[in-house]
């Protein structure tokens, strides 16, 4: 077994404060003093989130042919969750400490209570983790819906619509991104596991004869995009369910596992769902949701391999392994070493006094990158101050306007993590920038 890497025991801490204190994530509905689980992303945040998921997007969606995106409704009624077997199975176990009363899941408290150290509890009882709301103008006679807790099942709803729209066969994947609302019993670890979070999902249907292929081919691809979006190999690991832990409904799962704070846990699932889903929908509803084969004429329901992630804590992830300290000139500077298609401002553009000579310029520079990159223009304090600013959420460039651009009409280019400078005429900058940041 794998080794946990050797981690700062307040790293959790200290990317919570930074993303507080820079406007990543905030505690939602703060100024009422806060709403449990619930976070908001602020403006560095949002644009790193959305980078996550533009990301997976890219690799899933845009750069194949076989797979194709939805973008499904997040209420539904009870029958698709009856059919998907959530009404009667998402559960998990809660127990009640007898001492001090909270409430824990108990698979995850290894018999301990970690509010009072109890290990006194009363019996499990099985609590459904969907959020149940009434759909319509009059309380209590509306129509009972769900908020989904998985976006999966809007592919297998669509499967029919999908397939007699597009001209795919299997192999072939549906892919969504959206969020999804778990009513957790014990929500922790930051935007680890909270009530609303969002999800990168994709059901991928082939012949069943070509599932366990498939299955492990994903497996792969999935672990490969964390590392080449710059997770170490060494913080993630793969962790294949033993036959007695799958889901009733899984021929084979693994989890690609993160190294975090507290040790290691799930980032991403992946799953052999055989034909579950697909006859489950197809009993329930009476359409059938199959595949007919023409050329050996024959029509089979197809297996779904699913790699289900999270984006909320797919940024999480990669925040913690971009958080890092260093020294440059004998002080210690904060910095996260995002890949440039994450960070939140790829260019920050800095003139080097507020001086308006200096502002013409600066604002050319700054229009000529928008177009290409998320740019952030900064005028306020030091150089060196602004740097440690870029530095600490994870800017990979600087381009410094200084008064010798106006004579020479170059700028200079900074790079986070080996602070180097180089002089950079305005005309050659953004193919030297889309040089560095190797976009392909
Ligand atoms: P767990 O056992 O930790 O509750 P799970 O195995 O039920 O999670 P899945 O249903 O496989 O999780 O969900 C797929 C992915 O969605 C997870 O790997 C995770 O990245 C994300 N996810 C699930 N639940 C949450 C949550 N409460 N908060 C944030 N992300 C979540």
């Amino acid at each position: 077994m794998e080794s946990t890497p050797a981690l700062d025991p307040d790293l959790l801490e200290k990317v919570t404060n930074l993303a507080k204190r820079r406007g990543f994530i905030f505690q939602s509905a703060e100024i009422y003093g806060g709403f449990r689980s619930t976070y908001d992303y602020g403006p560095l945040g949002v644009n790193m989130l959305r980078n996550v998921k533009q990301a997976w997007w890219r690799s899933m969606v845009q750069l194949r042919d076989d797979i194709v995106g939805i973008d499904a409704a997040i209420l539904g009624p009870p029958a698709v969750w009856a059919a998907s077997g959530h009404l009667e199975t998402f559960t998990d176990p809660l127990v009640d400490c007898r001492r001090c009363k909270e409430r824990w899941r108990e698979d995850k408290i290894d018999g301990v209570c970690p509010n009072c150290g109890s290990t006194e509890f009363t019996e499990p009882r099985a609590f459904n983790l969907m959020f149940k709301t009434q759909a319509g103008p009059v309380e209590g006679e509306g129509a009972t819906a769900y908020l989904r807790p998985e976006t999966a099942q809007g592919m297998f709803t669509n499967f029919a619509n999908v397939l007699s729209t597009i001209r795919k066969k299997p192999p072939f994947g549906i892919a969504q991104i959206g969020k999804s609302f778990r009513n957790e019993i014990t929500p922790q670890n930051f935007v680890f596991r909270t009530r609303e979070f969002e999800q990168m999902e994709m059901e991928y249907f082939v012949p069943p004869a070509e599932a366990e292929q498939w299955y492990q081919y994903w497996v792969q691809v999935r672990h490969d995009w964390y590392l080449d979006l710059g997770i170490p190999r060494e913080m993630l690991r793969l962790h294949e369910h033993a036959a007695a832990d799958l889901s009733h409904y899984s021929k084979g799962t693994t989890d690609i596992e993160f190294a975090y704070p507290w040790g290691w846990d799930e980032l991403e699932g992946i799953a052999n769902r055989g034909d579950y889903d697909l006859t489950q929908h197809s009993n329930a509803s009476g359409t059938r949701l199959e595949y007919f084969d023409q050329t050996a004429n024959v029509r089979y329901t197809p297996y779904v391999i699913e790699p289900a992630a999270g984006a909320t804590r797919a940024m999480m992830a990669f925040l913690l392994a971009a958080y890092h300290e260093d020294e440059v000139d004998g002080e210690t500077r904060t910095l996260l070493r995002l890949d440039w298609r994450l960070a939140p401002y790829q260019v920050a553009i800095l003139p080097l006094s507020k001086k308006p000579e200096l502002e013409g310029v600066s604002r050319e520079v700054l229009a000529k990158l928008q177009p290409f990159f998320m740019c952030d223009y900064d005028v306020t304090q030091s150089i060196g101050r602004r740097y440690r600013r870029q530095d600490e959420v994870g800017t990979p460039f600087c381009v410094t306007v200084d008064f010798g651009t106006l004579e020479d009409r170059a700028v200079t280019v900074r790079d986070r993590d080996t602070t180097e400078q180089t002089r950079v005429k305005i005309d050659d900058l953004l193919a030297e920038l889309l040089d560095r940041a190797n976009v392909t």
